[in-house]
């Protein structure tokens, strides 16, 4: 028998999840397939992260319950990889040798992470973090782990670094960059944050090279260019590189990430979207095009194309937004920080508050902010509005009452 042709989406992440709810809650009753290699329900990965800690049995992660699916009549094949597309029959074929026809594929693949290229780093008790296996394994290492290495001073090292040190651990963090954060956040930010990180406890080495991992069966030591530190657990997570080899076999356009059109449609083959971390996409915030690796990002592109395979097409125009917890500080990001050339740090209320706008010439275009949401819910109302905000129009005022005076402008017109 052939399986009827449909919607056939590979990869059952946040932006996998994303493109099935919304194609069944903008009403599509077409045949919705689900090609997962993990084996657990589509789950959220910031808790990975942020968790490890709580609960070494597994963290309550899963986006939906499995009733979600079966109501729906989407089907979620888990540990179901697939190994190749082949665009000319429309059809994908998974590592167990099945044919999925499809008359729409969306490729919702996410990001792997970057491996660590000194000797060692496959000695046990070294581990990244992605999975959901990966943090279950971490949680069980932190419960006796006595000196634990973070390799990486980037969001998710610097969330498992506070796990580390909230558990009692002696945590160093070895950054190679001059400084943390350094590709993701301003300057004023980056030192403002290593200063918390090293209040909490957290020894922080930047500017250093991890050169090898040791140990006898088990690692012990991480040998830098500066010194040797005693480890019986390290994490890494220097970066992560978009899951494109599917697309980039089958012949699709791609460059870090596939590229897709404002719709989120491979610009190679219309038939074929591609969302989340494993997209490169056009954005109006940004010069060029971009790969985000958001939630927002994953879940707002996987909204998008479901609604178009429905009927509904329109443009990806999002404004990105991001979080990180950090221990007690939550940093939120909103709008795209690249190519600014003013950052204005403004003090909040109590000295745990902060943010940071950014300026591309004169115009703000994206705003940091520390334990402060009501200004990052501010931001996001005003970056999102198609009227500017000017350096002028900030000259000690925060976001939140420019926020409260143009809507009370707007409400008065
Ligand atoms: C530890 C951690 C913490 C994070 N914290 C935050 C945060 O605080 N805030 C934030 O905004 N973002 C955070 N992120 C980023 C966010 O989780 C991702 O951007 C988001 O999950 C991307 O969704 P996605 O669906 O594109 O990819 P994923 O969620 O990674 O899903 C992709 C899925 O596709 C599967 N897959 C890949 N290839 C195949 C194949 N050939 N066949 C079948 N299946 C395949 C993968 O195994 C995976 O399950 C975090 C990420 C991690 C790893």
């Amino acid at each position: 028998m052939t399986a009827r042709a449909g919607v056939v989406v590979v990869g059952g992440g946040q932006a996998g999840h994303s493109v099935v709810s919304a194609l069944r809650g903008a009403g599509h009753d077409g045949p919705v397939t689900v090609l997962a290699d993990e084996r657990h329900l589509p789950y959220q990965r910031p808790p990975l992260s942020k968790k490890a800690h709580t609960d070494p049995d597994g963290i309550q992660v899963a986006l939906v319950p499995e009733s979600f699916y079966r109501e729906r009549d989407i089907e979620l094949r888990l540990g179901d990889r697939v190994a190749a597309l082949d665009t000319a029959a429309q059809a994908v074929v998974t590592e167990s040798g099945t044919r999925v026809p499809y008359d729409h594929l969306v490729l919702a693949t996410g990001a792997r992470n970057r491996a660590l290229p000194v000797p060692g780093a496959d000695v046990p008790g070294v581990h990244a973090l992605r999975s959901l296996d990966d943090a279950v394994a971490i949680g069980k290492a932190l419960g006796t782990a006595g000196n634990v290495v973070v390799v990486g001073g980037g969001f998710i090292g610097l969330e498992l670094a506070q796990v580390a040190a909230a558990v009692g651990a002696q945590v160093t963090v070895v950054e190679l960059a001059g400084r943390l954060l350094s590709r993701a956040v301003s300057p004023q930010l980056q030192e403002h944050l290593r200063q918390r990180h090293e209040r909490g406890g957290v020894r922080i080495l930047t500017g250093t090279a991890v050169r090898a991992i040791e140990g006898t069966g088990r690692v012990e030591r991480v040998v830098t260019d500066r010194e040797v530190l005693t480890a019986d657990l390290v994490v890494y997570g220097i970066g992560a590189a978009p899951r494109d080899e599917l697309a980039r076999e089958a012949g699709l356009a791609v460059d870090d990430g596939v590229i897709v059109d404002e719709q989120l449609c491979s610009i190679t083959d219309a038939r074929i979207s591609a969302v989340g971390d494993c997209a490169r996409h056009p954005h109006p915030h940004a010069a060029g095009l971009v790969r985000l690796e958001s939630v927002q990002n994953a879940t707002d592109q996987g909204t998008l194309v479901g609604r178009r395979i429905a009927g509904s097409p329109a443009p990806y125009r999002s404004l990105p937004w991001f979080w990180s917890d950090q221990g007690a500080v939550k940093l939120q990001i909103a709008g795209l920080r690249t190519d600014t050339d003013e950052v204005l740090v403004v003090p909040g209320d109590s000295p745990e508050r902060l943010a940071a706008y950014s300026f591309r010439a004169g115009r703000l275009v994206a705003v940091e902010t520390l334990n402060w949401p009501a200004e990052h819910l501010a931001a996001r109302r005003l970056l999102e509005r198609t009227a500017p905000v000017f350096r002028s129009d900030l000259t000690g005022s925060t976001l939140g009452a420019l926020a409260r005076a143009r809507r009370s402008v707007e409400v008065r017109t």
